[in-house]
């Protein structure tokens, strides 16, 4: 018999589990042994040896390589050997480097791989899917994702998208009881849920019948296996211009050996330094130091708990104008105590902090004992019925397990005396119809001890008095009327302008026989309204000066919440976020408003709330049609449109569902505003990196073929032989870039405006810095070898040493000026402790190459003596001078 065609008992035995305890540690390694793990056969990746020969495959490493080989053949051996020694410490380089880049890509994906809450022991945990194991149960709600096929046993409006498997795009209504019939499709089984499927509403628990590869998914995992792109924009845009600059290289370097013939110098060695100039100028490495600058910035933003989900995303960081933020648990703490009730005109206080079960009520002054008061009693006894939560002690503290909302209605119930089990005897709950953020309550059926139906609803207040029928009030039922209404709504006012979030609690009698066919609308309307609880959400305290900072880098906050239009008021003023002259804008006037209407006012709105999940695209649309760079944030299902829509999608580690963070390009570990803001930074930082390091490594290719052009223009014999060039390729050129690429962030990165993200490579001045500064290296080096040259006329060598020591300090100073878009004075020129290393060894290695005897012959150098070094750093250090100077002018002026 097959899983759908059996009823749950036997299910329970077949499979050797247990409802109530779910499977027991050992159990489940036993059954590791013989099922392995939950997990989809990936695709083959490519081998290391595959990826460190790619290195290769560049047409003008060939060509070096082709050309070497012959001067080997023609018994340059020494150089030979060199170059190819030299091409290979750089395809090594370029292989760790791509490495690096995939291993923490691949790191990446595992930290937000999904996470399935399964019954192991007796209590329900979070374990990560790939251990999901046979027998298991597991619990799902609206947003998540399928962990393994499973046979459901408990089924609450359970809707499931199952798209993926069947190309239905519409959910299809689970349920629990067996189904029996000839050639059953897979969206047949109403009372199964796929590995990958979505819960779109509802919750459901279910016992797993198959795992990883013999899942419904699994025997389809082939065709779905699609690498997603990870190219960002800007890579995108260097690929481009290494096109251009290929060949600007090659038609430069062509100049460069056709006139060097023309002036009578040896083809053969004009070819070769024709290939090594190629292969230095052509700078083919940039797209992967780009990559590993991304990547450890992706590194240093999960530090800071961050998580980037799509590469692209981190530049866009940097151009992000507005953040859109839920407030609950992102600009709030999400820890809940209610502190107020209120219900017919009366209102009581409670005490006690967090979510220890501990505390008195008042009414003013005086102390209360909540049983023997009809109305509150009732509104704490259902508060703590129509609830999920748990209150759990870890490490001595009290968490809740759950809904913190909820949480905070059991805990209050808690310090009334009353207690789950003492409820268990008295209702049964029959049916439930879970929250969701649009209708924006929850409701259950109840049946009493003496077999009577009712049902308990409890929701956002200002909804549910609107489908009261009826108040109590001192304990007898009012017909609803203007001046009731007037006053439920003033309290509801009064409490919410305290920044308190409020649930109301309200009932209805049911008639027992139409239970079964009974929906939501049938329960929740003509409700009798109890009465409210209000909760405390503390803000968070870092939110407030991250907001500050975001203002001052140009960036808007807005908080877009579900919560009461006042609570939202009170608590965006306490951020920051309010100020004078903004806007609050609720679903309503939302609803009445087109995505144009809405640009015409979106910039002065700083707060959206009673707003459901849909509106958020709205909003997302209208900034973005305002010019915007969006970020939005966002939990559940509903949430996911915006998140895909907007230009960072930012989904929550703790609270958020699947769904929300497959759409999203960023998670926030922490749930927490402030995160935003530190990703932010480190985008605008790992932008302004590669900046650095782009202006950097093109402004001494430039250099390097100046010097050689000018030098066969004005008919000098070469200023550098090749296997000079391709040492300043791999060791100047290499390190030094790369710590540019790690260097902190400059003092004023959040007191900039954002960037443009159509913004080009070369824009604010790149362009012009990277050209005169070739300009000035290749300038100085020419000047120095000229006049190296002319006093030692017959040691060529000499002049090449003197040539070679020029272009790598001209460029390890400029490494320096690259650090600020001013000057290297603007910054502490050791405040990045890497770049002093990588100089350091640099210059070390350079000081080897020229005085070590062996080495010589290699390098074709010469030890140089000690009063050519105050030519050589003082032509290097001329156009750091030259730029200072400037700089200090504009200050002065
Ligand atoms: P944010 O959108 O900032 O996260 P929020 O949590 O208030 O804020 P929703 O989750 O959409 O937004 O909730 C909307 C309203 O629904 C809340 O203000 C509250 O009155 C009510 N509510 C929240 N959670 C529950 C729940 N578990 N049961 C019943 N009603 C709830």
């Amino acid at each position: 018999m097959k899983f759908h065609e059996m009823r749950q008992e036997d299910i329970e035995q077949s499979l050797n589990t247990n409802y109530q305890e779910g499977l027991s540690t050992e159990e489940v390694a036993i059954r590791r042994k013989q099922f392995g793990y939950n997990q989809l056969e990936e695709a083959e990746k490519q081998s290391a040896l595959l990826l460190f020969f790619s290195q290769f495959k560049d047409f003008m490493v060939l060509v070096l390589l082709a050309a070497t080989l012959i001067s080997g053949l023609l018994g340059e051996y020494i150089d030979a050997i060199a170059i190819i020694a030299i091409v290979f410490i750089n395809g090594f380089l370029g292989f760790f480097q791509e490495r690096k880049a995939e291993r923490s890509l691949q790191a990446l994906k595992e930290l937000s791989a999904p996470q399935v809450s399964v019954l192991r022991d007796g209590k329900w945990v979070k374990i990560v899917s790939k251990d999901v194991i046979i027998g298991d149960v597991i619990r799902f709600a609206s947003g998540d994702r399928i962990g393994a096929d499973v046979r459901l046993i408990e089924a609450n409006n359970l809707e499931i998208e199952e798209s993926a498997l069947t190309g239905e795009s519409l959910p299809v209504t689970k349920s629990t009881n067996p189904v029996n019939g000839e050639n059953m499709s897979l969206g047949d089984l109403e009372n199964m849920a796929f590995m990958g499927t979505m819960v779109t509403r509802g919750n459901g628990i279910g016992v797993v019948t198959s795992i990883g590869m013999k899942t419904a998914m699994g025997q389809i995992a082939d065709m779905i296996q699609n690498a997603e792109t990870m190219t960002t924009p800007l890579q995108r845009r260097l690929e481009e211009l290494g096109k251009i600059l290929i060949t600007v290289a090659l038609v430069l370097t062509g100049l460069v050996v056709g006139i060097g013939v023309i002036q009578g110098h040896d083809m053969y060695t004009m070819f070769l330094a024709g290939v090594s100039l190629a292969v230095a100028a052509i700078p083919e490495g940039l797209p992967a130091i780009v990559t590993v600058a991304l990547s450890l910035g992706v590194q240093r933003m999960i530090k800071k708990k961050a998580i980037v989900r799509k590469l692209p995303a981190v530049e866009t960081l940097g151009c992000a104008s507005v953040i859109c933020s839920d407030k609950t648990g992102t600009l709030t703490q999400n820890k809940m105590t209610v502190t107020h009730l209120w219900s017919g005109g009366r209102t009581w206080t409670v005490t006690g902090t967090g979510y220890e079960p501990d505390g008195q009520f008042y009414t003013g002054e005086k102390r209360v004992t909540p049983h023997s008061e009809n109305a509150l009693q009732q509104l704490l006894t259902f508060g703590m019925l129509c609830n999920h939560a748990e209150l759990v002690t870890r490490e001595k503290t009290f968490i809740v397990d759950g809904d913190p909302t909820e949480g905070a209605l059991l805990v209050a119930g808690l310090k009334a005396g009353l207690s789950r089990e003492s409820l268990q005897k008295k209702f049964t709950i029959v049916k439930e119809f879970p929250f969701d953020s649009t209708r924006k309550m929850m409701s259950i059926i109840v049946v009493d001890q003496n077999g009577k139906h009712f049902s308990v609803t409890k929701g956002a207040p200002d909804v549910l008095v609107g489908k009261s029928e009826s108040i109590l009030w001192e304990g007898r039922l009012q017909p609803k009327s203007p001046e009731v209404t007037e006053k439920v709504e003033g309290a509801i006012s009064e409490m919410s302008s305290n920044a308190l979030r409020n649930i109301a609690i309200a009932y209805k009698p049911i008639k027992e026989r139409a239970v079964e066919a009974l929906v939501e609308e049938d329960v929740e309307e003509g409700v009798t309204f109890i009465g409210l609880q209000g909760m405390i959400d503390p803000p968070r305290p870092e939110v407030k000066q991250a907001v500050k900072e975001c203002r001052a880098a140009g960036i808007k906050t807005v908080m877009i919440t579900g919560d009461h239009v006042l609570t939202a008021k009170a608590i965006a003023k306490q951020l920051g976020i309010l100020k004078n002259k903004d806007r609050v804008m609720d679903g309503k006037e939302l609803n009445a408003m087109e995505v144009h209407e809405l640009e015409e006012i979106v910039d002065e709105v700083s707060v959206f709330a009673r707003v459901s999940p849909e509106h958020k695209l709205k909003i997302v649309k209208a900034l973005q049609n305002r010019g915007h760079v969006v970020a939005m944030t966002g939990d559940g299902v509903n949430d996911a449109p915006a998140i895909k829509s907007s230009d960072i999608g930012v989904a929550m580690g703790i609270t958020g569902t699947d769904v929300s963070k497959e759409s999203s390009s960023l998670v926030l570990l922490d749930d927490n505003f402030a995160t935003i803001k530190s990703a932010i930074q480190e985008g605008r930082n790992i932008y302004e990196n590669i900046r650095k390091f782009i202006r950097y490594l093109l402004a001494s290719n430039v250099g390097e073929i100046l010097v050689m052009l000018f030098a066969m223009i004005l008919a000098l014999p070469l200023p550098l032989v090749p296997i000079q060039i391709l040492w300043v390729n791999l060791v100047t050129d290499g390190l030094p870039a790369m710590a540019l690429g790690l260097d902190k962030p400059e003092d004023d990165v959040m007191r900039r405006k954002p960037r443009h993200p159509k913004e080009g490579v070369f824009a604010r001045g790149l362009g012009w810095k990277v050209v005169s500064r070739g300009f000035l290296i290749g300038g100085a080096t020419l000047l120095a070898f000229m006049l190296s040259y002319k006093t030692h006329p017959d040691h060529l060598a000499y002049a090449q040493t003197v040539a070679f020591a020029t272009l790598v300090m001209a460029q390890l100073i400029h490494v320096f000026d690259c650090r600020s878009e001013v000057s290297v004075f603007s910054r502490n020129p050791f405040g990045n402790m890497y770049l002093v290393f990588a100089v350091l060894s640099s210059l070390i290695l350079m000081l080897l190459v020229i005085y070590i005897p062996s080495l010589q012959p290699i390098f074709h150098t010469v030890p140089i003596v000690l009063k050519d070094w105050l030519l050589i750093i003082g032509l290097s250090s001329v156009p750091t001078f030259l730029l200072a100077g400037s700089f200090f002018a504009r200050k002065k002026q």
